[in-house]
Formats: C-alpha cells, sequence, structure tokens
C-alpha cells in the first residue's frame, strides 16, 4: 500500500485497521437487517466527506468500490488524487446549479437531484463534457444517474434539509426522464429529526411508487445512514450512505 515501496508509518497501520474493523462491523450490520428483512443487501455507499484521500484509498483496498461526497470542491480533488482507482462517486450533497458542470466531470450518480432547473443544468452540463471529451479523444462517459431527493414529513418541524416535495415526485421523473444523458434511477431522502425513521422510510417507499409509475426503470431508493440503516434496509433500501459508523466522528471543521 505505500507507493514509495517503503514501510508503511505506524498511524497508517493503525488507521487502516481501524477502517476494517468499522467497516466489517458495518457490513455484518447491513447483511443480519437483510437477512431479517429476507430483502437482498442493499449496495453500501461509504461517506467520506471531510476525510482524507488516503482514507478512502485504505477503503479502496478493504473492497469498497462506492464513495459519497456532499461538497464538489472536497469530492472533486479526492477523485483527482485517486483517478488510479476504480471507484464510483457519488454526490450526495445539495448541490447548486453553478457546480453541475464540475460535479458531471466525476460523478458517477447525484444523489440530491430535488428541482427543475438543477435538471436543465445537469442536462447542459452532461452535454458539454461529452463536448469536452470528444474533443480531446476521450471516451464518452456514461448517463448520469440522477436520484430525486424528497423532504420527508417530519411533524411539527419543517426540515431543512434539502429535497423536493413528495407532491412533485410525477412532475421531476418527467423532466429527468426527458433530458437526455440524464438516467432517472430512483429516489433519495434523509430520515427528517423528529420523526421515526420507520415512518420517514415508508413515506419514502410511497413516493418511489409514484416516480415507478413515471419510469418503471427507477427502482433504486437511496436511504438510511449510520444510525438507521436497519430502518431503512426493512423499508426496502436498496443503498445505503454510512459515514461516521465506518469513517468514525467526523472532524469538528467542515
Ligand atoms: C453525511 C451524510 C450521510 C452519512 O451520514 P452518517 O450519519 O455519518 O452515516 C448520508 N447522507 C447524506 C446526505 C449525508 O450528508
Amino acid at each position: 500500500m505505500s507507493s514509495s515501496g517503503g514501510p508503511e508509518p505506524v498511524r497508517d497501520v493503525v488507521r487502516a485497521r481501524d477502517l476494517d474493523a468499522r467497516l466489517s462491523a458495518v457490513r455484518t450490520r447491513i447483511s443480519l437487517a437483510a437477512a431479517a428483512a429476507g430483502r437482498p443487501e442493499p449496495r453500501l455507499i461509504v461517506v467520506t466527506k471531510y476525510f482524507p484521500a488516503s482514507d478512502v484509498r485504505i477503503l479502496a483496498e478493504l473492497g469498497v468500490t462506492d464513495v459519497g461526497e456532499n461538497r464538489d470542491q472536497e469530492a472533486a480533488a479526492k477523485a483527482a488524487e485517486l483517478n488510479d482507482l476504480a471507484l464510483t462517486w457519488h454526490f450526495i450533497g445539495q448541490l447548486q446549479t453553478n457546480k453541475a458542470k464540475s460535479v458531471v466531470r466525476y460523478a458517477h450518480s447525484v444523489h440530491s437531484v430535488d428541482r427543475t432547473p438543477l435538471i436543465t443544468a445537469l442536462g447542459k452540463a452532461l452535454a458539454n463534457e461529452q463536448d469536452r471529451r470528444a474533443g480531446a479523444g476521450l471516451g464518452l462517459r456514461g448517463d448520469l444517474e440522477c436520484y430525486l431527493q424528497f423532504a420527508l414529513d417530519a411533524g411539527a418541524q419543517p426540515d431543512h434539509r434539502g429535497g423536493a416535495l413528495p407532491q412533485a415526485a410525477e412532475e421531476l421523473a418527467e423532466a429527468v426522464v426527458a433530458t437526455e444523458g440524464l438516467r432517472l434511477a430512483g429516489v433519495m431522502a434523509v430520515a427528517p429529526l423528529g420523526a421515526r425513521p420507520a415512518d420517514a422510510f415508508q413515506q419514502l417507499m410511497r413516493i418511489s411508487a409514484a416516480v415507478l409509475s413515471v419510469e418503471p426503470s427507477a427502482t433504486a431508493v437511496s436511504a438510511g445512514m449510520s444510525g438507521d440503516l436497519e430502518e431503512a434496509v426493512s423499508a426496502g433500501a436498496t443503498h445505503l450512505r454510512i459515514g461516521s459508523d465506518v469513517l468514525g466522528p467526523r472532524p469538528a471543521v467542515g
């Protein structure tokens, strides 16, 4: 693992053991939850935000194939630094339209598609990226996988962590389907504070059904974080986004 060929510093070995133990524990939880629910195991996306590229490299050696990031600058830098690895990058954070151009350079998917102007911006960015690649003699990239993010009911407290209103599901689904270069993968949500995760994920499954009525292939359900992965698996999540239970507590500064 040491690219210089010399011995690995002790702290890297310690970190690798730490990540290995945490990752194994999370994988066990996922297997147990899937078995208990009688469902196939969802795909694990390890959310590496705020952690260095060196951690992502260790995770790749431990068999992680999918990583999630929520800030474009940080994600772009890590993807560039790790471009020797065959990793699948998922963009999971709130996305400004002016960042679409950057995100389509490295991201396989965007889990936070929640409004029509963003869909338009991603479609345009994708087309420009294909032109850029063709002009540079590079192979074209695949379609951008889009997950529609929804804000779920949270009792009295409105949830401010992004996402469309559930009523907009069909309209947004149709907008993605109509945009060349985008593929509608499915739905995404974060269980809101103040709601039981099981209830929130049930609501997300109902929204998923509405999206499936527009695009029957959009079967993905991105739900479940460190604290609620069992509830998400039980409801029918196909993709889990797990950060702190694999990487440890996030550094205080973001
Ligand atoms: C940070 C983040 C996660 C991971 O959360 P953990 O509680 O650390 O597992 C999942 N989804 C989104 C959208 C995030 O921003």
